[in-house]
Order: structure tokens, then C-alpha cells, then sequence
């Protein structure tokens, strides 16, 4: 369901789509919103992995803010489960606000700096192998011996040619490696380029994201980790 956000907004953002608050610039592709030229050059790719016996789909595509602000916060009051870098709950109960975004955000976009609000990034798997119903999306999935790992080696091979790659590496992304987000950079590359912390910092003034007063302190840092620090696109 497309719907625009301008109405709903009080405040005026320039580039809203950079934020997750406009889904204009998205087309259907089978169930998801993607970035339209994302859509055409993925079903590209879905059908020469389907030539090598790998079943390319997607699982999540675009998420817009408020989506992204129910998963904020659900996460940082507890309600849905919070995991560790290696992927092991972890109990909420005396950490402290800044404790506890540091938690989110190693799973978890801040509203507003999901790559998803483009459109042009998605997490992909090989229904093949595993089913969505079965899939937790964490790395044991996609290494040696993982249902996905197929998948991923294919991905690690051809995906550059169809202009996808994966922004969350480990070591050279502020974000977990996440070896099922890959993002169109073609034209994902000029969103990052276009982003600006200063319209983000009016969008969550203006939000219910829970903790905003420690995030909106440190907003400049945290943007740069998670959002500039990402891996180099390919030449
Ligand atoms: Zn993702």
C-alpha cells in the first residue's frame, strides 16, 4: 500500500524519502516496495541465480519510519527480545539508555537511518534451502554449513554485475556484517551521499522514539557509525 506522508507531517524535511517518510519513488515487486530501478535490476538477478539452482527471494524490501519506530521501541522497552553480537538475548532490566542503544543498534536501524526507508536495500535468502517461516536472519544461516551459505557464495560472485553488494561488512560498516542485506549502490550510493543529520534530527524531535533525549545527544556520531560508516561500494 503506497501512502504519502506529507500530510502527515507538521514539519517540512527536505529529501523525505531519505528518511523512511515518503514511498514515492517505490514500485511493487511481488508483494515488497523497492526503488524502481532496484526492482528491474533484481529480477534480473533472481532469474540467473534461478539458472544456477538458487532460489532468490526477498524477505524484507522497504520498511517506512513508523515501521521502523514500532521495532525501536518494542526493542527498548523490552517487549520484543534484545540479542548480543553473538546473537544471545540479553536482559534489559539494568542497563542504562545508552547501554540499551548500543544494544538496538547492533540488529536494529535507528528510525529514520534504515537502509530499508530506500527502497533500494533488501535481505534476500534461498527459499529453497530454508523456509521464511524458519528463518531467524542471523549469520549461522549464511555461513559454511548454513542453509543459505549457497546462496551467499553465489551472491559474494555475481552480485556486482547486476549493481548489489553488501554495505554491512565486518570491520568496515558501523552496522553488524549482515551477509543477507544487499543494497542497489547504483543508486543507493547517491542516498547515502544526499543524507543529512540535521533533517533527522528534526524528524525525531518531532517523533515517539523511545530514548530520544540520549540519541538526539550523540545524533552526529551515531550517524556517522551507522550511517556514512558503511562498506566502499565496488568501482
Ligand atoms: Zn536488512
Amino acid at each position: 500500500m503506497l501512502r504519502s506522508y506529507f500530510g502527515k507531517l507538521t514539519l517540512r524535511v527536505a529529501s523525505p524519502h531519505l528518511y523512511g517518510l515518503s514511498s514515492a519513488h517505490l514500485v511493487e515487486y511481488y508483494g515488497f516496495l523497492l526503488e524502481s530501478e532496484t526492482a528491474v535490476a533484481f529480477d534480473k538477478m533472481r532469474t540467473a541465480a534461478s539458472k544456477d539452482g538458487i532460489v532468490l527471494e526477498i524477505c524484507s524490501a522497504f520498511r517506512d519510519f513508523d515501521r521502523q519506530q514500532l521495532i525501536w521501541n518494542a526493542k527498548a522497552s523490552g517487549k520484543r527480545v534484545l540479542l548480543d553480537s553473538d546473537s544471545k538475548p540479553v536482559d534489559i532490566d539494568r542497563k542504562s539508555a545508552e547501554q540499551i542503544i548500543a544494544l538496538i543498534l547492533l540488529w536494529s536501524a535507528l528510525p529514520g537511518t534504515s537502509r530499508h526507508h530506500w527502497g533500494t536495500d533488501i535481505d534476500v535468502f534461498d527459499s529453497k534451502a530454508i523456509s521464511k517461516a524458519s528463518l531467524k536472519l542471523i549469520p549461522q544461516e549464511y555461513a559454511s554449513n548454513g542453509p543459505c551459505h549457497q546462496l551467499y557464495t553465489w551472491l559474494v560472485n555475481n552480485a556486482e554485475q547486476f549493481g548489489f553488494y553488501f554495505p554491512f561488512q565486518h570491520g568496515l560498516s558501523g552496522v553488524s556484517a549482515e551477509p543477507w542485506h544487499l543494497s542497489y549502490y547504483p543508486v543507493s550510493k547517491g542516498f547515502v551521499d544526499d543524507f543529512d543529520p540535521r533533517e533527522l534530527r528534526k524528524i525525531l524531535q518531532d517523533s515517539s522514539v523511545l530514548h530520544k533525549d540520549s540519541l538526539l545527544c550523540n545524533l552526529e556520531s551515531l550517524v556517522q557509525e551507522y550511517v556514512f560508516r558503511v562498506a566502499p561500494t565496488p568501482q
